[in-house]
C-alpha cells in the first residue's frame, strides 16, 4: 500500500474550534496508525478573514493537545511551502494549464452583471458568458490590465460519482455544478482550488474534512480529471452539534480550544472526549492515552450520523484525568484559581489542594469551592441539625462548650493531635466522634458542605482564626 498522507489544513481564523481540532486529531491517528505522515497546511488565501497571530494560535493548539505534525510551515518535507499564499504562483501556472486544456476560462465580467444573474429561484449562477469569447478578445482585456477571474468549467449533462469512506456513495447532476472561482481576482486561489492544487502536490492520500465539503467533492474531482491527476480518498467527517438541530459553531461561544482551557480543561481530556465524539472504539474503555487512541483508531468507527456534544461528559471525564494528576502538576494548574479565589494569599493552598484534587472536574470550580474560607457570619442553629449524629443546636452548643478549652490548650497544631484533640472531647462528653467532628465543622465554617472534616479546615483555619471562630460560632447558639 502506498505511504499514508494525511493533512490538516485549518484556515488562519485566530481561534481553534472544537470540530476543526477533531478533524486534526482523526487526520493524526489515521496517519499514525498507518505508519504514515500527518502534514500542517495553512490555508491562508482568503485576506479578508485573515487575523494577527492566527498561525500561532494553530501551532500552539496542536503542540498543547499533543498532535505532531510530520511536516508544515516550519518542518520542511520537500512538499513546501505549506503556507498557501507563498503558493501563490504555483496556483497560476496550474489555473493557466487548464485554461489550455479548456476545463477554465478567464471570466471578466463586473458585479454589477453578476448580481443581475439570479434566478426565478433567487438563486445566483454563473452562465458562462465568458466561456464563450474569443481567443483575441481574452488577450487584448488581459493585455489591457481588465480585472479577471478564472472560472472552473463544468459539463452541464450527466453526473459526477465519488465513493466516501463515510458517507458511501455520493452522485450530483452536472447541471447543479457552478462554474465556480478558482483564482480571484487578487490574484490568489479560491480553497476550492487550492485544496486540490495542494492535496495533488503534497501526495496527499487520505483527505479529512468537515462534512461541509461533501457537495463540493464533486467539483474537485472534476479538477482532479481535468490534470489527469488520481483522486485522493475521501474521508468526510459528520458535524458536532449542539443539541437535536443546531451545529455547534463558534457563534454559539464556548467551543473553542482556548475557552475550555481558560475554564480549567486538560488538553489531554479534550482530546480524549473529541476521539469519541463521532468515533466509537470497540469495548466499554472511556479513557484512552494518545497512544492507544492511534492503536485503536479505524475509519469504520466512524459515526455516520451527528454526534452532539455533551459538556457534561466532558467535564467529568476531565475530572478523571484531574484525580490522575501527580500532586505537582495538579497544584501547577490549581495555584492560578486559587489566585483568583477570594482566599487570595490566606490559607494555604497546597492543604486545600490535596482536598480538592478528588473533588473537582474542571480547574475554575476552585474559587467556588474556597471561597467560604473567606466568610464566616452568624451560623444559622438549625444548620446544626443532624439526625444521624443526634445534633441540633443546643446539642451543638454544649460539644462546642466542651472544646473550647481543649483547643485551647493544644499547641502543636497538627492533624494528628487535632484527631486526637477530638476524640478527647468526645470520650469526655460519653458521645459519638462523628458527633463532635460534624458540630466543629460547622462552627469552623458556617457553612453544610465542606472539602474535608473539621480537623482539615482547623488545620488550614490555624489555631488563631479557629479558636476566634468557635468563639462566636458558641456566642450565636
Ligand atoms: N481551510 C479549510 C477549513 O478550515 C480546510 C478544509 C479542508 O480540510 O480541506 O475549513
Amino acid at each position: 500500500m502506498e505511504k499514508v498522507r494525511t493533512r490538516f489544513a485549518p484556515s488562519p481564523t485566530g481561534f481553534m474550534h472544537i470540530g476543526n481540532l477533531r478533524t486534526a486529531l482523526y487526520g493524526y491517528l489515521f496517519a499514525k496508525k498507518n505508519n504514515g505522515q500527518f502534514i500542517l497546511r495553512i490555508e491562508d488565501t482568503d485576506l479578508e478573514r485573515y487575523v494577527e497571530g492566527a498561525i500561532d494560535v494553530i501551532y500552539n493548539t496542536l503542540k498543547e493537545a499533543n498532535i505532531v505534525w510530520d511536516e508544515g510551515p516550519d518542518k520542511d518535507g520537500g512538499f513546501g511551502p505549506y503556507v498557501q499564499t507563498e503558493r501563490k504562483d504555483i496556483y497560476l501556472k496550474y489555473a493557466k494549464e487548464l485554461i489550455d486544456k479548456k476545463a477554465a476560462y478567464y471570466c471578466f465580467c463586473d458585479k454589477e452583471r453578476l448580481d443581475s444573474l439570479t434566478n426565478e429561484t433567487g438563486i445566483k449562477r454563473y452562465d458562462k458568458h465568458c466561456l464563450h469569447l474569443s481567443k483575441e478578445e481574452v488577450e487584448e482585456r488581459l493585455a489591457r490590465g481588465d480585472k479577471y477571474v478564472i472560472r472552473q468549467n463544468m459539463p452541464t449533462e450527466g453526473y459526477t460519482e465519488f465513493d466516501d469512506m463515510v458517507y458511501g456513495h455520493v452522485s450530483v447532476p452536472n447541471s447543479e455544478l457552478e462554474d465556480q472561482i478558482l483564482i480571484k481576482s487578487d490574484g490568489l486561489p479560491t480553497y476550492n482550488f487550492a485544496n486540490v492544487i495542494d492535496d495533488h502536490l503534497m501526495q496527499i492520500t487520505h483527505v479529512m474534512r468537515g462534512n461541509e465539503y461533501l457537495s463540493s467533492t464533486p467539483k474537485y474531482n472534476l479538477l482532479y480529471d481535468a490534470f489527469g491527476w488520481e483522486h485522493p480518498k475521501y474521508i468526510h467527517l459528520t458535524p458536532i452539534m449542539k443539541d437535536a438541530t443546531r451545529k455547534l459553531s463558534k457563534r454559539y461561544g464556548d467551543a473553542n480550544f482556548d475557552d475550555f482551557i481558560q475554564k480549567g480543561y486538560l488538553p489531554q481530556a479534550i482530546i480524549n472526549y473529541i476521539a469519541l465524539l463521532g468515533w466509537s472504539p470497540k469495548g466499554e474503555q472511556e479513557k484512552f492515552t494518545m497512544d492507544e487512541l492511534i492503536e485503536k483508531f479505524s475509519i469504520s468507527g466512524l459515526s455516520h450520523s451527528s454526534c452532539i456534544f455533551d459538556p457534561d461528559k466532558m467535564k467529568w471525564l476531565n475530572g478523571e484525568y484531574i484525580k490522575e494528576l501527580p500532586f505537582d502538576e495538579f497544584m501547577k494548574h490549581a495555584i492560578p484559581f486559587f489566585e483568583q479565589s477570594e482566599i487570595k494569599g490566606k490559607y494555604d493552598y497546597q492543604k486545600l489542594g490535596k482536598l480538592l484534587q478528588t473533588r473537582i472536574e474542571i480547574f475554575s470550580e476552585i474559587p467556588e469551592k474556597v471561597n467560604f474560607l473567606a466568610h464566616f457570619s452568624k451560623i444559622d442553629p438549625e444548620l446544626y441539625n443532624n439526625k444521624k449524629f443526634k445534633l441540633n443546636g443546643t446539642v451543638a452548643k454544649g460539644v462546642l462548650e466542651t472544646s473550647l478549652p481543649y483547643f485551647e490548650q493544644l499547641n502543636d497544631w497538627t492533624e494528628d493531635k487535632l484527631h486526637e484533640t477530638i476524640l478527647a472531647i468526645a470520650n469526655k462528653l460519653e458521645t459519638k466522634s462523628g458527633q463532635v467532628y460534624t458540630a466543629l465543622r460547622i462552627a469552623f465554617t458556617g457553612v453544610a458542605v465542606t472539602p474535608g472534616g473539621s480537623v482539615e479546615m482547623a488545620d488550614i483555619l490555624g489555631k488563631e482564626e479557629t479558636l476566634i471562630r468557635l468563639k462566636k460560632a458558641i456566642e450565636w447558639l
